[in-house]
């Protein structure tokens, strides 16, 4: 069976206007669509056919199979995107703040870490906050990068390519990265990953249903 495209967990218009439902349509229904279809060509016949969507990221990043690696870990990033924000912005509560007051201070001096991490990053990638070793952290990663093959759990993510945010805003990636911040992350999603401890996996085949 192949990998789904999981439906988006809102309407696309429920985050506008910081994130425009043509965005959304477009992001959800061509460029992550795109990544899973590549991902089915890629496994259909081998031995991952019918494998689950993390063990396809980190086989591929096992086998050094960078084309499948890159389609498969945008797949999957872009599936925790989507439960990475919220129509309502919500605020971090119980361990998680607890953990964010002793890493960064405050949740303000954890937002403005994330907006610098974010606009600061060159070219395409993803911002995360993740939870590991030496607590929790704001970092990024270039083109598919995840941290789902370092150990690390991320709680949230920012899609830095500029298809998540040229039709809002154009080259203005500070505007969409504070809009985000400010209003969309999905903090209960955060505190979901936190108290699991694990990473967070990608609704599989059959659960869903397929689209298209
Ligand atoms: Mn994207």
């Amino acid at each position: 069976m192949p990998v789904s495209l999981i439906p988006l967990p809102y309407p696309t218009d429920a985050l506008a206007p910081h994130i425009s439902a043509e965005t959304l349509e477009l992001h959800h229904g061509a460029h992550h669509k795109g990544y899973v279809d590549k991902v089915n060509e890629a496994i259909a016949g081998t031995d991952l056919a019918d494998a689950d969507l993390e063990t396809i990221v980190r086989a591929a990043e096992a086998r050094g199979d960078r084309t499948l690696f890159d389609n498969a870990a945008q797949a999957w990033n872009h599936g925790f995107y989507w439960h990475s924000l919220a129509a309502r912005p919500g605020r971090p509560s119980g361990p998680l703040l607890e953990a964010i007051a002793g890493d960064f201070g405050s949740p303000e001096r954890l937002n403005e870490a994330l907006v610098e991490e974010a606009t600061g990053h060159f070219a395409s990638g993803w911002a995360w906050l993740v939870a590991g070793e030496g607590g929790l952290k704001v970092i990024s990663t270039h083109d598919a990068g995840t941290p789902l093959t370092t150990g690390e759990v991320p709680l949230f993510t920012i899609d830095l390519w500029e298809h998540a945010y040229y039709l809002d805003v154009q080259n203005k990636r500070p505007d969409y990265v504070e809009a985000v911040v400010e209003n969309c992350l999905n903090w209960d999603f955060a505190a979901e990953n936190f108290s699991r401890g694990t990473a967070w996996t990608y609704p599989q085949r059959g659960l869903v249903a397929q689209e298209g």
